[in-house]
């Protein structure tokens, strides 16, 4: 079967061309915790084809590798990487369904819907868990923790690093001590904060690091990376419970193969993502990224909350400079559907809330963003106070 086209249709296809050109131009900024807003240069480094397995590509790979591993750490010798295909949930589920032996058991905090991610996924996979959970808007507690790592059987520890979910920062130093004093793998979902506050893993003593093309590198959506302390991947070999999420046999492979991916890599992603990294050295690294995302943060919470708007995370919560969320004004005439596009229609893409028995929206500030679009968001965000609520919810 075909569709038949006539010249004139045909032609109109031919025209499209430009007008795509024309859309190059992002129409909103998204202040969202990934996908991003990212630099045009970025999204330009996308514009060519790519062989797979053709060495100048491979090299590139390569090249990825060890900037990740120098980010990571100061001991780059003791790590190695691994670049998986598919979202950052995939790269989780990885090393998840390839770190734990059939006879491991693994601890999981839970204070998020990434957490709970977790704890689905290893039940999914038949692993034994024991699941520690707090509340969205709470810190997990080192004291229970070290309560139940006198469990011997337990093997691993898995724990959000920021959780996403309300912006929450774990301690995982505190509770990376824990788990190394107890003798146990350490897994840290670091997806949202890697590249955006400074760790090093080999300080941290983390066993493996996961984190994703679209969060604080700014790179897009595609894949995945795991950092890993070499000795912990090697004892990864043959433990897989699934074929494309072995850990092992892909970083066996790009180690082998200089660079390779085992299966079809998202070449122009990964084009893009090696630019990202250029981008991030010439910004000044991680520390000057950081500085940047938290002067985004607290100008926006403090603009907030000038405005009225209320803090979903208490003091006592270490607030992280990925996202914050903020509860939804007392105003009866506050529709969030509404806000949602009343801003965009301004140029900023929010995020709706996450937390269970919250009314509240998420505000990201990672990405090509800068504190004169946090205040360009603000303005808007009083405007549309004004038009809607009726200043209801000035302070
Ligand atoms: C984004 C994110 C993930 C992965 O989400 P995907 O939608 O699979 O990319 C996992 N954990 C945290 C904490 C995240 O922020």
């Amino acid at each position: 079967m075909y569709i038949e086209m006539n010249a004139k249709e045909m032609s109109n296809i031919m025209n499209m061309q430009p007008q795509l050109d024309m859309d190059l131009e992002n129409k909103y900024l998204l202040l969202t915790p990934g996908p991003l807003s990212t630099s045009a240069t970025v999204r330009r480094a996308m514009q060519k084809d790519w062989c797979t397995w053709d060495q100048e590509y491979n090299s590139l790979v390569q090249d990825i590798r060890n900037r990740l591993v120098n980010l990571a750490t100061s001991e780059p010798e003791k790590y190695t990487v691994v670049l998986m295909q598919g979202s950052g949930s995939f790269a989780v589920e990885s090393v998840l369904g390839s770190a734990i032996p059939r006879d491991g058991k693994i601890l999981i905090i839970n204070n998020g819907a990434y957490g709970a991610r977790m704890v689905q996924m290893a039940r999914c996979l038949n692993i034994e868990v024991v699941e520690l959970n707090y509340l969205e808007t709470q810190s997990p507690d080192l004291q229970e923790i070290e309560r139940v790592l006198e469990d011997k059987t337990i093997s691993h520890v898995a724990c959000v690093h920021c959780e996403t979910t309300t912006g929450i920062l774990n301690p995982i130093q505190e509770i990376g001590c824990l788990v190394k004093a107890a003798g146990k793998i350490w897994i840290v979902d670091a997806m949202s904060s890697f590249g955006g506050v400074p760790i090093d893993i080999a300080e941290l003593e983390i066993d493996f690091l996961i984190s994703s093309a679209n969060k604080c590198i700014q790179g897009v959506p595609g894949f995945g990376f795991i950092l890993a302390k070499r000795d912990c991947l090697e004892a990864c070999k043959g433990l897989a419970r699934s074929v494309s999420l072995d850990l092992y046999d892909q970083w066996n492979t790009m180690e082998q193969y200089n660079g390779k991916w085992r299966f079809t890599s998202p070449t122009h992603v990964v084009r893009a993502f090696y630019q990202a990294l250029l981008e991030l050295e010439a910004e000044g690294g991680v520390a000057a990224r950081y500085q940047r995302y938290l002067q985004n943060q607290q100008t926006l919470s403090q603009g907030m909350q000038q405005l009225g708007f209320e803090l979903v995370l208490g003091e006592e919560c270490p607030q992280s400079a990925i996202i914050t969320t903020f509860l939804y004004p007392t105003a009866k005439s506050f529709s969030f559907q509404s806000f949602y596009e009343t801003l965009k229609k301004s140029g900023y893409v929010i995020y709706p809330g996450k937390v269970t028995d919250l009314n509240c929206f998420r505000i990201g500030n990672i990405g090509e963003v800068y504190i004169h679009d946090i205040e360009g968001l603000l303005a808007a965000i009083a405007s549309y106070c004004e038009s809607h609520l009726n200043q209801a919810v000035t302070a």
